[in-house]
């Protein structure tokens, strides 16, 4: 794509401008990718259309690269027009007070909960095949019989939704979470009336409704995998320990208008 063709399509009036700020980045599911420029100017890349894995991160890198390339041209051009001139910008930012800033997130409360959440949800895949394993054989068997008060096909696609979506939102709330507390340390200085929607409860919307998905999806795994009670219990409860938390933290964050979504 050249620097032309995407103005071309950044000047569709469709667009709802800055709708992939908030969003839970699932791409597949979404219902509004006529309308995000992120969608329609990121090449749609396939692993299995390479022939190999090489292959598709070469490609990539190179979409990564002309992408920047073009960044960099739009930028250049939109300076130009401003009579800026780049090279006499000079950027002073505070490294040292950005890298305490990133400590004091990373090491928070709600961050170390987040981050539990993302070992327990990668452990519980990497031990989960026998169970999920055993669990098709009897919905394969209970289709075969044919029982009354049973539709074994619509357990089967719930139980993968529920998978899919854990495993989805699984390290997403994690990086929600501490954007939303990286941007809560920027909104103090940026922000200092309540004027506009801040970013961090933004992000800490998202984050929010990635555990409503998981919590719920968690549920339909114990309902499939009663004997697993005494792993799954444990999640829902460090999951609803979370949200707890997270809401305690950013309490304007569920009002919060994300574009395209909630307006
Ligand atoms: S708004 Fe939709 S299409 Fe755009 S990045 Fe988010 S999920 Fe993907």
């Amino acid at each position: 794509m050249t620097a032309d063709e995407l103005m071309s399509i950044m000047d569709n009036p469709n667009l709802i401008s800055g709708i992939y700020n908030y969003c839970d980045r699932w791409c597949e599911r979404c219902t509004k990718t006529d309308r995000c420029s992120v969608f329609l100017t990121t090449p749609k890349m396939d692993p299995e259309n390479f022939p190999d894995e090489e292959s598709y991160f070469d490609a990539v890198f190179q979409s990564l690269h002309d992408s920047f390339l073009i960044s960099m041209e739009l930028l250049q051009r939109s300076a130009t027009e401003k009579g800026i001139d780049l090279d006499d910008i000079s950027t002073n930012p505070d490294l040292a007070q950005i890298e305490l800033n990133r400590i004091e997130v990373r090491k928070s409360p709600i961050s170390n909960l987040a981050n539990d959440y993302v070992v327990i949800g990668h452990e519980w895949f990497n031990t989960c095949a026998d169970s999920l394993k055993a669990l098709e054989k009897s919905l394969q068997q209970a289709d075969q019989m044919n029982l009354p008060n049973r539709n074994p096909k619509k357990e089967a696609a719930d139980l993968r939704n529920a998978l899919e979506v854990i495993s989805h939102y699984n390290r997403q709330i994690y990086v929600k979470l501490i954007r939303a507390q990286s941007s809560r340390l920027e909104d103090v200085t940026t922000f200092e009336k309540d004027e506009f929607p801040k970013d961090s409860d933004g992000s800490a919307k998202v984050a929010l409704i990635g555990i409503d998905h998981s919590i719920k999806a968690w549920e339909v795994l114990w309902h499939h995998l009663p004997e697993q009670e005494d792993t799954i219990l444990p999640i829902l409860s460090l999951l609803d320990s979370l949200r707890n938390q997270t809401e305690a933290l950013f309490p304007e964050a569920r009002d919060f208008k994300r574009p395209g979504f909630d307006e």
